[in-house]
């Protein structure tokens, strides 16, 4: 089950995070999901990090615009989870996204969902459902993928 802690040291443009796995940094993003790639470009030009780390937790550093993903997180999806990591990696990059938008109250709310749909593969959404089952359900993620929340239909669409 993944855990973060949001920091808010202050910012150094050098900030690395403690134990990175460094093989599986130098390799990240590789066999991700081509939506999740692309968001980890954007991010990137944005200036974003992204490190794979010998952690328990992954963490979103906002000051410093870094984000590790546990290294536990690929063992997970190598035992019968696929798309595990493209979950976990979109979750991450969709807290980054809300930092960028000025959304400091976003945390697991209805405007961070609407990110994480957006970015992660259709197929890996089920994952959120065994983090934050109320508010992905409340903002139409199913085991099988999203489906429009009823509260999100416009009648100009029937
Ligand atoms: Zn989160």
């Amino acid at each position: 089950m993944p855990r973060e802690y949001f920091y808010s040291d202050t910012a150094a443009s050098n900030f690395t995070p403690n134990c990175i796995n460094n093989e599986l940094t130098v390799a990240f993003g590789m066999n991700l999901h081509p939506q999740v790639v692309a968001a980890i470009n954007e991010l990137n030009s944005k200036g974003w990090r992204f490190f794979v780390v010998t952690q328990n937790r992954g963490r979103a550093y906002y000051r410093h615009k870094v984000i590790t993903i546990p290294d536990w997180a690929y063992k997970r999806q190598a035992t019968g989870n696929p798309g595990y990591l493209d979950w976990y990696v979109s979750h991450e990059c969709a807290h980054a996204y809300r930092a960028e938008a000025n959304d400091w109250a976003a945390n697991h709310g209805d405007s961070f969902m609407e990110e994480l749909v957006r970015i992660c593969p259709d197929s890996s959404l089920k994952y959120e459902l065994n983090y934050k089952p109320r508010n992905a359900i409340r903002n139409g993620i199913t085991a099988d993928g999203y489906v429009i929340p009823q509260h999100k239909i416009r009648l100009e669409d029937l």
